[in-house]
């Protein structure tokens, strides 16, 4: 089955294909598949949650480790304050209420990159709960909608070392263990299963991540394992959804671990068809955790799902109750950035974009920063937004290369803007000096002073060309006369194509709407 996705309105390029299953599409139609999704994200704290080590991706393997998070017996944690900063940030990002006495528990089992047997996690009392995520998803007419999604908690817990495989583990070689992540600081984001489909899941990653990466408490880079997403899903017939409720949820599988967004996608669609499959044989649902295989495209069982008095969770002793106060609340939130959907409502009316231009310079928090310094230098916004967006994105993501390295820099860019809007340049005149500065490495006002374009601002000049184009273009003269004014733009063009691009763009406007009506 084909992946699809609707970030932004766009359809997606890439798609990812899950292997498909031979199932009709009136047998999946019968069935309504319910998502619920367990989001991990790391925390951009200098330290770990409960020690001084250096919380740092990479690193000589167990060099950033002490006796805390090695579990030593009689080491003692201590809270890091900036992990609770960085977790009460992103909860009030995504609209949860905070706690103000959330409570640490542990959470035992066995892992062997877990030293201490337990996780210092939060189970009954979180520090954060009844959050809220807007996603755009379709109505049941297949019209674009906001859905709101439910955050059900915010809470707070350490992450485990990682297990490195040399071969593979069947065939006896070895494993080693690398305890530098073990204590580094996580939130755990928990959804309400209010997901119906795989697109918006991917929606809801899509968002989440967005906002997690304007507050700044997480880098949210999946490669390196900053965001990690658990994807639990089930379906039921819609005939029993309609009959009974909300509440006569299917049985869930949790698939674990997928480390990207269009992963979980082709996962969950996946595992949808897989649960209808087994069902449609008369089977049943088991409750387990699965494991993507992305080579593939199917998931394959991993282990009985733990419940959770398997855990066997108590409040941590060695750590107080956390108490986060109104005015410590108040002190976090000063951080609080202005949010990308705010933003794009504000680049709208500020600046007059439109809903697409400023979806796409929002999506980057870095990028919409860059606009707005241009926007405000520049003539005309728009003008700027166009050329960031067009030209330039365009031109560095050919040299493989970040706005940081252009070498068109943001005044070069606010100069471009004001001589394409001021009709001093043509817009091939534009994309030619660019295609020059990429070439060269040079910036933009360097070039435009060497490479200065002809331009033909001469009247005489451009009314002969004018004369000869439209001497040659009877027809379309006749529309322009019978009341087709936008034929204006098609003479504006030829003229252009006579002038080699050189004719004065503001000037050739008027004299061609001039010469048409005379
Ligand atoms: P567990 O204890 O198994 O981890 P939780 O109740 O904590 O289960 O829920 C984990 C995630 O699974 C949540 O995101 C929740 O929305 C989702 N979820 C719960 N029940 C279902 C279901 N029947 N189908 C799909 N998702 C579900
Ligand atoms: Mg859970
Ligand atoms: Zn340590």
């Amino acid at each position: 089955m084909q992946m699809r996705g609707c970030t932004g309105g766009k359809v997606d390029k890439i798609e990812i294909m899950s292997a498909a299953l031979a199932l009709s599409p009136e047998v999946l139609a019968k069935y309504q598949p319910v998502i619920g999704l367990e989001v991990h994200v790391q925390l951009l704290t200098r330290s770990k949650a409960f020690c001084g080590c250096r919380n740092e991706y990479g690193g000589e393997p167990n060099t950033h480790v002490c006796p805390v998070c090695l579990g030593l017996p009689g080491a003692l944690p201590v809270l890091n304050k900036q992990a609770v900063e960085f977790a009460v940030l992103a909860a009030k990002a995504i609209g949860c209420e905070i706690r103000e006495t959330s409570v640490f528990s542990r959470k035992n089992y066995f892992y062997p990159d877990s030293p201490k047997g337990y996780q210092i996690s939060q189970f009954d009392k979180p520090i954060a709960e009844h959050g809220v995520l807007h996603v755009p998803a379709f109505g049941a007419g297949g019209e674009a909608i906001t859905k709101a999604i439910g955050i059900t908690r915010l809470h707070m817990e350490e992450d485990a070392g990682k297990s490195l495989h040399d071969g593979f583990a069947d065939s006896g070689t070895r494993t080693y263990i690398d305890l530098n992540r073990c204590g580094t600081p996580l939130v755990e984001i928990v959804s309400e299963p209010d997901l119906r489909t795989p697109d918006e899941a991917f929606e809801y990653l899509t968002k989440l991540k967005e906002i997690l990466l304007y507050t700044g408490v997480s880098d949210c880079n999946m490669e390196e394992g900053s965001l990690r997403c658990d994807a639990n899903v089930s379906v039921m017939l819609k005939s029993d959804w309609e009959a009974r409720g909300a509440a006569a949820f299917g049985t869930k599988a949790e698939v674990k671990n997928v480390n990207s967004f269009r992963y979980i996608r082709a996962a969950l669609e996946y595992e949808i068809e897989r649960q209808i499959g087994v069902i449609e044989d008369g089977g049943r649902v088991v409750q387990e955790s699965r494991l993507w295989n992305n080579a593939e495209g199917r998931t394959f069982s991993m282990r009985s799902k733990e419940q959770a008095h398997d855990y066997r969770y108590f409040p941590e002793p060695d750590l107080p109750p956390l108490v986060v106060g109104a005015a410590w609340q108040e002190q976090i939130l000063a951080a609080m950035p202005e949010l990308p959907e705010a933003r794009r409502a504000r680049l709208m009316e500020q600046y007059g974009l439109s809903a697409q231009d400023a979806a796409t310079l929002t999506t980057d928090r870095g990028l919409g920063d860059r606009f707005e310094v241009a926007a405000r230098a520049a003539k005309s916004a728009r003008r700027v937004a166009a050329i960031l967006l067009s030209e330039i994105t365009m031109r560095l993501r050919a040299a493989g290369i970040a706005f940081e390295q252009s070498p068109v820099t943001l005044d070069g860019v606010v100069l471009a803007a004001d001589l394409a809007e001021a009709g001093e340049i043509s817009s091939k005149q534009l994309k030619q000096l660019l295609d020059t500065c990429f070439a060269e490495g040079r910036d933009f006002a360097f070039v435009y002073d060497r490479d200065k374009p002809q331009q033909i601002s001469d009247t005489a000049a451009i009314e002969a060309m004018i004369d000869e184009v439209i001497a040659a273009n009877p027809g379309q003269v006749a529309q322009f006369k019978g009341g087709k004014r936008t034929v204006a733009a098609f003479f504006v063009g030829q003229v252009m194509r006579l002038s080699k691009g050189q004719a004065n763009p503001a000037l050739l406007n008027e004299l061609v709407v001039k010469k048409l009506d005379a």
